[in-house]
């Protein structure tokens, strides 16, 4: 199963909107009577992409020998509906594999279920959930998606020492050194969307996509801004890629080149975030969204309650008391205070980066 998830990582960047999804075919060599202990891997593989063949299939495609009566390993509960490809369960039916090892069932509780008992139907022994938490871990975006039908949302910040996050006119570019920078571009390339502010487009001027090799999917870029003030030579869209200016006005006239307006339901003057991530999920499938803005979009976001993770990188510097804090929340009391659970703490080159999600239970 550990080697089923190494491979479904693989697809960490290519999968979306469909899970990440690792497989590896074993054959217990003590049953086929060899004077050998333990299992060989014969076949395996991960999904790559949305249309391609699902991760079992792949593994079964790429099987050095016969599958019949072999064990697979398999990171996700295997399909039993008929989508693009599939269903799975079927395929590893009639390929007479006799044991399916599992890492959780399919998060969409109403097809929950349905793949296994079709595996045990054919009278295949199903074991698991196995590695639970890690096959979980491989698609916070997917699970959330499925369960409440909004998408995983991760809040990226760098700040100072004291905690500050752009200087009082709003500059906050290169706060933080370039291994965090290019750390960044990891989290951008796992996202379906990046989420900015008009104020962070005007004072920092940012591209927001990925500049990573390997990579070919570009996430979706969205542009907070109620009031449409986005300026057209903005580098952002210099890309050629198509950027989504969500706004709230009820007339719109401007126009610019790759640029797609979206009007949304206002809450308070301000683009309604979460009608903006449920119109995500129901237009493009997001999984997993990044936002990548200021201290007002931040806190907004965060006292919403839709912040999944927040990954501060922070760089030791003091950036004086006139700078911004790092989310724009109105706290008064002790008691009031947002309780946070650190989940993981590193070193990225000359920075920090801690990983932390709001502790609900506070
Ligand atoms: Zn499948």
């Amino acid at each position: 199963m550990a080697r089923a998830l190494q491979l479904a990582e693989q697809g960490l960047y290519s999968t979306s909107p469909n899970p990440r999804v690792g497989c590896v075919i074993t054959r217990d060599n003590s049953l086929a009577g060899e004077n050998l202990t333990g299992e060989s891997v014969i076949g395996e593989g991960f999904h790559r992409a949305a249309g391609e063949d699902h991760a079992e299939i792949v593994a079964l495609k790429a099987a050095v020998e016969p599958v019949a009566g072999a064990t697979v390993y398999v990171t996700l509960e295997p399909c039993a509906h008929k989508g693009r490809t599939g269903p799975c369960a079927e395929a590893l039916i009639h390929a007479g594999i006799q044991r399916v090892v599992y890492g959780m069932e399919d998060p969409n509780p109403l097809v929950a279920g349905k793949g296994l008992n079709m595996l045990r139907e054919a009278g295949i022994d199903v074991v698991g959930p196995i590695m639970e938490d890690s096959a979980r871990a491989l698609n916070p975006g997917f699970i959330k998606r499925m369960t409440q039908g909004l998408p995983f949302v991760r809040c990226k910040l760098a700040m100072s020492l004291d905690g500050r996050t752009a200087m009082a006119d709003g500059k906050s570019q290169w706060i933080t050194g370039p291994a965090a920078r290019a750390d960044v571009q990891q989290l951008r390339a796992r996202s379906c969307a990046i989420v900015t502010g008009v104020e962070t487009v005007i004072h920092d001027n940012p591209l927001l996509n990925v500049r990573l090799p390997q990579v070919e999917r570009q996430p979706q870029r969205i542009i907070l801004d109620s009031k449409l003030r986005t300026p057209a030579q903005s580098e952002i869209f210099s890309t050629g890629e198509k950027v989504i200016i969500a706004h709230t006005q009820t007339s719109s006239s401007i126009a610019i080149a790759n640029a797609e307006l979206w009007q949304c339901g206002a809450q308070n003057g301000r683009v309604d975030l979460r009608a903006l991530l449920k119109k995500l999920v129901a237009e493009q499938q997001s999984n997993e969204v990044m936002i990548e803005a200021g201290a007002v979009l931040n806190g907004a976001f965060l006292a919403a309650g839709l912040v999944d993770e927040i990954v501060v990188y922070m760089a030791a510097k003091l950036m004086g008391r006139e700078a911004r804090p790092l989310f724009d929340l109105s706290i008064h009391t002790m008691a009031a205070q947002l309780a946070l659970n650190i989940k993981d703490v590193r070193a990225v080159g000359d920075d920090w980066r801690i990983t932390a999600e709001p502790d609900i239970e506070s």
